[in-house]
């Protein structure tokens, strides 16, 4: 049987990207139940079935600025009606009113009894003492009935629903201060090599700034998990071993660089040694080198994504590989970005043999897609250029100008 060069040094093994995304969700599963604040609660998952504790809203009100009346009144417009007090959002009527009768009313004040209906006050004269009805007025009409839009009792949101604003809002129209959702996942964000420096220092010679953390933070925060910053490890064993500790508090630790087959690439090894890491090729472009395993401590075993240190190939690992993680273990059970079909501008040249997500810009008007222009894996500005990733299939060397491609929208959520 021929044996693969790298199957021969026995350590690494070439998934495809598909392959490898079902690797890594088999062994991520949803965090367990907190209760949180509702304002930290955007982006979560409910545990539990909110239950409305009363009707929403919880009493007749009026919909419009105008007069409430007895609709048998205002069928014909010239009516004129006796004005009998006002009420304002806030307050209640002091009185009932009868035939003939109108009552001042300010939207969202209760509607008086024996009114039944709200005339606007553009269909009045805005009369004080009489008011002039200009307008026949449907019986019924800009009355919010009680309990209209939330019934007391009823399960208003079942356990399993991401919480947006509108959620929020249904929350705390129900008096919710504190919701139970899935914790969000603490993960920890580590870059490696001699060569970067804090973004605040001047680099010097062969030196770089430290992108990845900063950008891979903020991939982190974008999928509703907290980002915690352990800095740069350098290119020793020692070094290495020291920030992992540090960052083994996390639900899941995120490192970049280290991780091709360079003299200084100690991810590995060094995971190994604090517990397992398996380390891929992907059949994949940008992105190929990735390693993913587990730290084992105190609390058990964390889980650890070893991203290639190239920007682009960070990000794009990230998004393929590290967000569904995240978003599984933040409850999601949709994990994907939506997708579209688009005919592309230009055209892309690839490598056979690997999938390529070239970054593009898609135009929903027009349903084409181009590429951002250069799209080396150091060059990020190829990302923030982009909308969406054109996602090429393995077997092609090159997508022509027509072709219809398949784009991931990664300006936007999956739907809920
Ligand atoms: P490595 O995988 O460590 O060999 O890194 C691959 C390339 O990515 C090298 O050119 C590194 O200088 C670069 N790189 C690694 N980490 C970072 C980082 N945090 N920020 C910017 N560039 C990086
Ligand atoms: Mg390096």
């Amino acid at each position: 049987m021929p044996t693969s060069p790298s199957a021969a040094r026995g350590a690494v093994s070439t998934l495809t990207v598909d392959e490898a995304l079902d690797r890594i969700l088999a062994r991520v599963s949803p965090l367990e139940s907190a209760e949180v604040a509702l304002v930290d609660a955007l982006g979560a998952v409910l545990t539990e079935d909110a239950v409305a504790d009363r009707d929403v809203p919880p009493f007749r009100n009026s919909a419009m600025d105008g007069y409430a009346v007895r609709g048998a009144d205002v069928k014909h417009s010239g009516v004129t009606l006796r004005v009998v007090g006002n009420v304002v959002a806030g307050s209640l009527p002091d009185r009932a009113i009868g035939a003939g009768e109108a009552m001042r009313i300010m939207t969202g004040a209760p509607v008086p009894e024996g009114a039944d209906t709200v005339v606007r006050v553009e269909d009045t004269d805005n009369g004080a003492e009489l008011v002039a009805i200009n307008a026949a007025t449907p019986k019924g009409i800009a009355v919010r009935q009680a309990g209209e839009d939330l019934r007391r009792g009823e399960v208003v949101l079942p356990r399993g629903t991401v919480l947006r604003q509108a959620e929020i809002g249904v929350l705390a129209s129900i008096g919710r201060g504190k919701v139970n959702v899935v914790r969000r996942p603490n993960v920890a964000v580590l870059s490696t090599g001699d060569e970067l420096v804090d973004i605040d220092l001047e680099p010097g010679p062969g030196q770089i700034r430290d992108t990845n953390r900063h950008a891979l933070s903020a991939a982190v925060r974008a999928t509703g998990s907290a980002a915690f910053d352990i800095g740069i490890a350098r290119d020793t064993a020692d070094d290495l071993r020291h920030a992992l500790g540090n960052a083994a508090f996390g639900d899941v630790v995120v490192t970049s660089g280290g991780v091709s087959v360079g003299d200084h690439d100690h991810v590995k090894p060094v995971v190994n040694a604090m517990g397992q890491m398996d380390f891929w090729s992907i059949a994949l472009r940008p992105g190929r080198p990735l390693a993913f395993g587990e730290l084992r401590t105190k609390r058990g075993a964390v889980p650890i994504f070893g991203l290639p240190g190239n920007p682009v190939s960070a990000l794009l690992t990230f998004e393929l590989f590290v967000r569904p993680a995240l978003l599984k273990m933040s409850g999601r059970t949709k994990l994907h970005r939506p997708r579209v079909e688009a005919r592309l501008l230009d055209r892309i040249d690839k490598p056979v043999g690997l999938r390529t997500f070239a970054r593009g810009i898609y135009d929903a008007t027009a349903g084409t897609v181009r590429s951002t222009g250069p799209q080396g894996s150091g060059i990020l500005r190829s990302m923030s250029l982009a909308n969406c990733l054109i996602d090429l299939p393995e077997s092609l060397s090159a997508a022509q100008p027509g072709d219809a491609v398949s784009v991931v929208l990664t300006d936007r959520q999956e739907d809920h």
